[in-house]
Formats: C-alpha cells, structure tokens, sequence
C-alpha cells in the first residue's frame, strides 16, 4: 500500500499558489506567454497582456507555481511580433479555424494605422502597435480587418462601419480594453463626420461611446 506523505510547509504554500493561480487564469483569462520563435507557452498571472518568455523559464516558473514576467510583445523584435500575429491568423477565426488573411507584414512603427493592407493585399500591422499588447485587442482587430479583406477593401464610410460592426460582434470585443473601446467609438464616429450626419441625433460622440459599449 503506497504510504500517504505529509507536505512540509514550504511544499503546502507550493501546492496553495498553483491551486490559487489556476483559479485566477480561470477567471480572468492570464497573461498570455509566447517563446521568441512566436511558440504559445501558456497563461500565467493576472492580465490580458502578450509577453514574451525563453521557454525554459517560462516552464522553470510554472513547475515552482511562480508567476511569468516578461517582455511586452510591442518591445520584442519584429520577427516575434510577426511569428505571434501568425499564430493568432491561424486560430481565433471568425470561422474558428483561422482568420482568412494570410502574408502577415510588420510595417514601419511611424505609419498612420494600427492595422491595414499594403497596395499588394498583404495583410500588416504596425511594428509595437498597442493592439499587440492586449490578447482581446489583437484578435479584435484582426476581426475588423477580415471584414476588409472579404469586402474587397472596401475603405468607404460604409466599409468603415460595416467592419466597426463585425468586429464588435466578434466573441473577443466584449474582453477588449476600455482604451481600445474607445478608439474604436472616436473611428465610429470619425465615419460619421465623413457621411456628413455627425452630431444629428443618435449620431454623437455619446452615441458612438454607447455603440461601442462604453
Ligand atoms: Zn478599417
């Protein structure tokens, strides 16, 4: 009969923060932990954040019931920021299996947009944009630009507000960060002014805000 074995103290605390910590990844979600070649590691701690870990600590970590720290993903080199856009074009979908864009670019860091389409078709991102930092607010906007590419690029008003729709529709917007929510309310809002009914009712700032769940 195997004999039951008592845990020292220093063992039970071990036993009590992995416990503690697989509770926490359960309900919030964790910081979100990939290698430098862009492999997905796993979640660690509190947040919704992207960072990037050797393995072998990320690993060391988790077989002590350590929390992860690392580098944000919008610091790490553009190789890794395009390995990590990768792996979330080949899963999060809005078909579940992958988003329908392919040849991911990371584009210069002094562009306009965050996200957009080179004159080729290719799919890009700017080089540390913010939406890289938060997991939600990747996936989110890979959702609005996957309306563009199935719609032709449509870049119009309409186009606008049609991927402003399926992108709030998505399952990742409601965990976006209420910074990104905003942006996406001020670029609602921005396509008004373009229609030329910004300001009329139901077509303010607040409206826009309220649209986008703030
Ligand atoms: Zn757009």
């Amino acid at each position: 009969m195997k004999k039951l074995k008592k845990l020292n103290l220093n063992q039970l605390a071990t036993e009590m923060h992995e416990i503690g910590e697989v509770d926490q990844s359960n309900y919030v979600g964790g910081s979100v932990f990939f290698d430098p070649s862009g492999n997905y590691l796993g979640t660690s701690g509190l947040g919704d954040d992207i960072q990037i870990i050797s393995a072998d600590e990320f690993i060391h970590n988790q077989t002590y019931g350590l929390s992860s720290s690392g580098v944000a993903i919008s610091s790490s080199s553009s190789g890794t920021q395009w390995a990590v856009v990768n792996h979330y074009l080949s899963g999060s979908g809005s078909s579940g299996s992958g988003f329908l864009m392919n040849n991911v670019q990371i584009a210069s860091p002094t562009i306009d947009a965050e996200a957009g389409f080179t004159t080729d078709g290719d799919f890009y991102i700017k080089s540390g944009s913010y939406v890289l930092d938060n997991e939600s607010d990747l996936i989110n906007t890979l959702a609005h630009e996957e309306n563009h590419y199935i719609n032709n690029f449509d870049g119009s008003a309409t186009g606008e507000i049609n991927a402003i729709n399926a992108q709030i529709a998505h399952a990742s917007y409601s965990t976006t960060s209420s910074y990104y929510k905003g942006e996406v309310a001020d670029y609602l809002y921005d396509q008004w002014e373009r229609q030329g009914i910004a300001n009329d009712p139901g077509y303010t700032l607040a409206d826009a805000r309220t649209h986008c769940g703030l």
